[in-house]
This record gives C-alpha cells, sequence and structure tokens, in this order.
C-alpha cells in the first residue's frame, strides 16, 4: 500500500471537505501492475450524490458571478499546483494504472497544458457581435453557464480525463460534480486536494467516487444536472443519453473506437510500423483511439507483417520506463479480452503472436495481456468490429486504396483513422473520405491536442467535441442580445 501518494481509504470530495459514504461502504482499489491492494474508496450511493449536487447548486451563484477573467484566474492556480505537483501526479496516475512514470509524467504534461488553455479562456470566452437587417439594430451573443454539470470518466489516461472535462465546465462559469473512475480514485482525489489548495472555492468542484450503476447512474438522473459529460463506452453512453434525454439535459458523449491505421504500398514501412505499435500497444491498447485494425494493401502485405510480428515480439511488457507497455487496468478487462481473442481464434482468425495473460512469475500477479497481432479476421467478426479496449490489434489485406477506405468506413464506429502514404491524393482523398472526428496522415491514430477538438461519429459519440474552444459549446448556452437605439433619443 502506498501511503505516502494517498490515504488508505480515499473520501469523496464535497462542499471542500473529504466525506466518508453515508452508509460507510467503501471498495478496493489495486494495482494493475502487482495485483495488490493500493488503497480503498468511498462507494458513494444516491444519497450521497445528492449532497454533492446540493453542495454544487449552493456554489453556483457565486461562481457563476465572478467574470470569466476571474474565474481563469483561479483556475491558472490550480493549473500551477499541478505544475509543481507533477511528478506527483504522475506517481499516483503510475500507481493506479500501471503504465510507466515516463508515460504518466507525459500524460500529467497534457493534462497540465489543457488546464493552462481553457483558464486562458477567462480571457476570450467570446461571443459574435454582428450586422442586424434592421437600422439602428445591435446583434451580438454572450455564453452563459448552464447549472450543475455531471461528469463521468474513464480510467485509462484519469488525470487527462479530469482536466479535459472539469477546466471548460468551471471556466465557463458551472459548478460540477465529477464522479471519478472507479479505477484511478487517488488521481482524482489528489486533483480535489490540488484545487482545494489553489483556491477553488468550497461547492464549485465536488467528486464522488465510487461505481458506475450505484454512484454514476444517480448522478445522470439527478434533476439538478444541466448537463452531463461523459467519456466512456459507448454501451453506458447510450444508457445515459437516454436517462438525460428524458428531461432533455444537455448531453456529451466521448465514446469509444475501433481506429483503422491503412498501410499504403508506398507507405514508409519502417515510419508506418512504428505507428502501428505505439497506436496499437502504446498505454496498453486502452485508448479510445487506439489503432485496432490495420489494413494493409497486399503489395505489401507480407512483408509488413512480418516486420509487424519481429517488432512486437521484442516488446517489453511491464510497468517501468524500460517497459513498452504495462498492465490492463483490472482483472474483469483482462478476461474479457483473453475471452475475446478466444473466440476470434475459435472463428478461424489466427493470433500470429500473444493472444493471453501474461503468466511468468513477473507478470503472473498483475494484469498483463501479451500485445496480441491477429490476421485472417472476418471483417465482420466481433474482434474486427466490437472495441476490446487492450493491447490486440488485426491485420486485414486489402487490394487497393478504394478497398482500404470501404474497410475503414465500414465500422459501427467513426473516432479516429490514420493512412500511411507519401502520396498526396492518397492523404486527401482518404483524410477527406473516412468517417471519423480525427483523421492522420503518417502517423498514429492517436495523440490529439488539447487545442484541438476531439470527437467522434457514427457509435463513437453524439457529435460533441472535446477539449479545443469547441467544449466551450457544451458547457455554455447562447444568447442572442439585440439592442435598438432610438435615433431620437441620441
Ligand atoms: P465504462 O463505460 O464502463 O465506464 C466509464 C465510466 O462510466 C466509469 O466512471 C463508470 O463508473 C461509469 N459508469 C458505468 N456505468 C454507468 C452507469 N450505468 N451510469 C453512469 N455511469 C456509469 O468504460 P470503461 O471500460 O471504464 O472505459 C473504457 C471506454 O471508454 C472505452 O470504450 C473507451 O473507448 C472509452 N473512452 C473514450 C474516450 C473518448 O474521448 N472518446 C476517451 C477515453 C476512453
Amino acid at each position: 500500500m502506498n501511503t505516502k501518494l494517498f490515504p488508505e481509504i480515499v473520501l469523496n470530495w464535497i462542499d471542500g471537505a473529504e466525506k466518508g459514504a453515508s452508509d460507510g461502504a467503501l471498495f478496493n482499489n489495486l494495482s494493475p501492475a502487482t495485483g495488490k491492494l493500493l488503497c480503498q474508496a468511498v462507494g458513494s450511493r444516491k444519497s450521497d450524490v445528492e449532497k454533492a449536487v446540493a453542495s454544487a447548486r449552493k456554489a453556483f451563484p457565486a461562481w457563476s458571478g465572478m467574470t470569466p477573467v476571474q474565474r481563469g484566474d483561479i483556475l491558472m492556480a490550480i493549473a500551477q499546483r499541478m505544475r509543481a505537483n507533477a511528478e506527483t501526479m504522475a506517481a499516483i496516475v503510475a500507481a493506479e494504472t500501471g503504465m510507466a512514470p515516463s508515460a504518466a509524467l507525459g500524460e500529467t504534461g497534457g493534462a497540465i497544458a489543457q488546464a493552462e488553455f481553457m483558464a486562458g479562456e477567462g480571457r476570450r470566452l467570446y461571443g459574435r457581435t454582428t450586422t442586424s437587417a434592421v437600422p439602428d439594430k445591435y446583434a451580438m451573443t454572450v455564453r452563459h453557464p448552464l447549472g450543475v454539470a455531471g461528469l463521468i470518466i474513464a480510467a485509462n489516461t484519469p488525470i487527462a480525463n479530469v482536466a479535459w472535462k472539469v477546466f471548460p465546465a468551471l471556466i465557463c462559469g458551472n459548478t460540477a460534480v465529477l464522479k471519478a473512475a472507479e479505477d484511478t480514485p487517488a488521481t482524482a482525489w489528489f486533483f480535489g486536494q490540488l484545487a482545494r489548495d489553489a483556491g477553488l472555492p468550497p461547492g464549485v468542484l465536488n467528486i464522488i467516487q465510487g461505481m458506475g450503476e450505484e454512484a454514476g447512474a444517480p448522478l445522470v438522473a439527478h434533476p439538478d444536472i444541466a448537463v452531463v459529460s461523459f467519456t466512456g463506452s459507448t454501451e453506458v453512453g447510450r444508457m445515459i443519453a437516454e436517462t438525460a434525454g428524458r428531461r432533455l439535459a444537455k448531453v456529451s458523449l466521448e465514446l469509444g473506437g475501433k481506429n483503422p491505421l491503412v498501410v499504403c504500398d508506398d507507405a514508409d514501412l519502417e515510419n508506418a510500423a512504428k505507428w502501428v505499435l505505439l497506436s496499437a500497444f502504446s498505454n496498453a491498447g486502452q485508448r479510445c483511439a487506439a489503432g485496432s485494425r490495420i489494413i494493409i494493401f497486399d503489395a505489401v502485405y507480407d512483408q509488413f507483417r512480418d516486420m509487424l510480428l519481429e517488432k512486437t515480439q521484442q516488446l517489453k511488457v511491464g510497468p517501468t520506463d524500460m517497459d513498452d507497455l504495462g498492465p490492463v487496468i483490472n482483472e474483469t478487462q483482462l478476461i474479457n479480452m483473453v475471452a475475446a481473442v478466444e473466440t476470434a481464434r475459435q472463428e478461424g482468425a489466427q493470433i500470429l503472436v500473444g493472444g493471453s495473460r501474461m503468466t511468468d512469475p513477473e507478470h503472473a500477479d498483475g494484469f498483463y495481456m501479451a500485445p496480441t497481432l491477429i490476421e485472417n479476421a472476418d471483417p465482420r467478426a466481433g474482434i474486427s468490429t466490437r472495441e476490446v479496449f487492450g493491447p490486440i490489434t488485426c491485420l486485414y489485406r486489402v487490394k487497393d486504396f478504394q478497398e482500404a477506405l470501404r474497410m475503414a468506413n465500414d465500422s459501427p464506429y467513426g473516432l479516429t483513422a490514420c493512412i500511411h502514404s507519401r502520396n498526396i491524393h492518397r492523404v486527401m482523398e482518404f483524410t477527406q473520405k473516412v468517417q471519423a472526428g480525427v483523421a492522420v496522415a503518417n502517423a498514429g491514430t492517436y495523440g490529439s491536442e488539447p487545442h484541438m477538438p476531439f470527437g467522434g461519429v457514427k457509435q463513437s459519440g453524439n457529435g460533441s467535441r472535446e477539449p479545443g474552444t469547441e467544449a466551450l459549446d457544451i458547457y455554455s448556452n447562447l444568447k442572442d442580445i439585440y439592442i435598438c437605439v432610438e435615433p431620437d433619443l441620441i
């Protein structure tokens, strides 16, 4: 147990103070790297959620009444605390996820960049001034907060996920209740502590720990939650949209992906192989933007497969900076991954490498999935169409560009996509025609930046975009203002 980084029992943050669950419920948080207990966290229930929402409601008038610049100054103070405490933050992220310390520090840096960017929006938060058809009439728009935001996140990049939601929600003048991911409670708890120390007024951000159905669902259903912003699976996202839709609450959904990476016959194969490995296996494949469908031109298929196979066999798996990928987040996910690969095998796919839990002494206690390459899977099979969210990727052979594009688009998801080609015409055609929220040439399926809008089409989301300035559209209402001048009174 790591008592130096976080407490043995991680509590909720409600109204600026740490609180246990009303009924004293706790759940265990295990280290994915060792399987050992890291800490326990509060298993919040509906009554705890109600207290958090009441606290956020109470804080709303004062917070929304501040100028955006004043809010931005406080958010910038949080960003500065995050920077000053980046090593500790990253150590907590690494402990909870099993990712390497350097990767956790990189993720923390991304979260800080997001914090700084959004804090700066306090000095912008632009509306529009525009023309009117009518003489002596002036038209403009302004932004208003919605009220209390309900924020629900996944554990895969825990501090980035916190930052992507909290900063845009608060800069717009909303107060918030964040439901932390159950696999990374201490990361959210530590953020709450930094926010309090930086001077965020009590109740502006409340953080509740707990399970999805017990703590997340009552938050979504709460009548005082004006906007629900959710990052997680498509399955849960659909339920959230249904619940929130009944009372017409605003919803932002950042959901799963089954992201294609196309390797053309004119690609720089070394560069493509590097990016396939990073897209498929970095963060143990636990990225919504992971590359899980590698679509390769027939002319280079055999050569490229052999390159990938050799490189995958050389990957080091473990929780240190010497390793290429770490464990997956929990044992249930690991079991599901192994089962998905087994089903694929039974349906005729070939497992080129990996495909199972790592059970050697170094890995047996943790939740390690061997990096897995699969070929000859039917493009309509479950392994080709359902997100697995682990270090598993499938290779597909296509004869030409048109078949590659068709296959890339033949998916229920549409989050990110990538093409490797030196041909500008192929790159342009692919990035224009691929059905995805993000299209990349000659790099990975992931790597979106904090000032750019991210989100998907089809079942990868509901059309909203986070972060970038586009996130402000989720967390604010626009109001049109018309001012009519009476010339006689001038
Ligand atoms: P999940 O949907 O099971 O859980 C996500 C969050 O929702 C957790 O905090 C969980 O407690 C909560 N939750 C679960 N059931 C709930 C319910 N009934 N009501 C309210 N909240 C509930 O997802 P996961 O397996 O933890 O995370 C992986 C998923 O997240 C993948 O599908 C991945 O693609 C997606 N993801 C998407 C993005 C993006 O930006 N598009 C980013 C990261 C992860």
